[in-house]
């Protein structure tokens, strides 16, 4: 099945984000995590790739036990920078050959040594999407990364946007936002999209955070930043974890219910590969979602 038929299907969609295991990781634990997970009826549940694309058959392997072992659409995170245009081949055929019918398109963050141009590699998403679509068997429903803060490597956000548009006009389905704190960065981002004839479904990134070196950590790589609110929570709870999940669970359900309120139509739900925070969030906004 396809994203988009499921969007056809139900007026809103929760998702959730897991990783595969690192390297020679044991399985056992993220299939014992996901498995939970899919018992909480997210609409589909994305698997990222690692950066570099060293471990991408993990990544295979958690989208196909997701789609179908655990009957839940998966979504397989494909990064291109890092692999050649035939490596990258051979990674769709096998999402191919696994059922699994959704790709989330993107570009990874540039190795510190390469340089460019590289015949025979990609610089942008947009050429990773122009790509599977020109392939034969290339019918995947794409997905793309959006920044509501624009990305990390853009010090301009109309330049940002415009690139995104010319992504999204390569064959994008929907979009998933970067994580952010903000809601009303969200907006602001959305009303910039609309500006900009980008009229997509658009999927907000939301990150319960359970872990105050985990997220400053995350923050500096993607350029999200923390709201004065969140920050206070984070100096205060940050040495007692148990708080902290607490706190973050909580802040992370009223970034819900302010999205859905404000007619968002799906969650991205970043779970870091924790059940138990995803059916708390769950929990809280059941009625909700109703
Ligand atoms: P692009 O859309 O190619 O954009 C990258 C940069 O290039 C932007 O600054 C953009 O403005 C600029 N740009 C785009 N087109 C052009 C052009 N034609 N000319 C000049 N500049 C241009 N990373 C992983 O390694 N694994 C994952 O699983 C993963 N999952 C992610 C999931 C989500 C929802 C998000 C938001 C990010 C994820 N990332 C992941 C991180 C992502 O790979 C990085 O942010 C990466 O640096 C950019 O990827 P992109 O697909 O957005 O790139």
């Amino acid at each position: 099945m396809k994203i988009t038929d499921k969007l056809k299907e139900e007026d809103f969609v929760v998702s959730f984000e897991v990783f595969p295991p690192k390297n020679d990781a044991p399985f056992e634990p993220v299939k014992n995590a996901v498995s939970k997970l899919s018992e909480l009826n997210p609409s589909f549940m994305s698997v990222t790739y690692g950066a570099g694309g060293g471990v991408s058959n993990n990544t295979i392997d958690i989208a196909s036990y997701i789609e179908n072992d655990l009957d839940t659409m998966a979504l397989a995170h494909l990064t291109c920078v890092s692999s050649s245009q035939d490596e990258i081949s051979d990674t769709v055929n096998k999402l191919k050959s696994k059922n699994i019918n959704n790709i989330l398109a993107l570009r990874g963050d540039i190795p510190k040594d390469m340089e460019f141009p590289n015949a025979g590699y990609y610089k942008y998403a947009y050429q990773l999407i122009e790509d599977i679509k020109s392939k034969d068997d290339g019918d995947f429903c794409i997905g793309a990364a959006c920044y509501p803060e624009g990305h990390i490597e853009s010090n301009n956000k109309e330049k940002d946007i415009e690139f995104l548009k010319q992504k999204v006009d390569c064959g994008v389905d929907f979009l998933v936002t970067q994580m952010f704190f903000d809601n009303n960065v969200m907006y602001n981002f959305l009303y910039r999209a609309l500006a900009n004839d980008i009229n997509l479904p658009v999927f907000a990134g939301v990150m319960p955070v359970t872990n105050s070196r985990q997220i400053k950590r995350i923050c500096e790589l993607s350029g999200t930043n923390l709201t004065p609110r969140f920050k206070s929570i984070v100096d205060k709870f940050g040495d007692n974890p148990l708080a902290l999940k607490q706190a973050g669970i909580a802040y992370a359900t009223e970034q819900i219910i302010d999205l859905v309120a404000n007619g968002v139509k799906g969650i991205h739900l970043y779970t870091m590969n924790k059940p138990e925070v995803a059916e708390k969030i769950m929990e809280n906004i059941s009625e909700i979602l109703k």
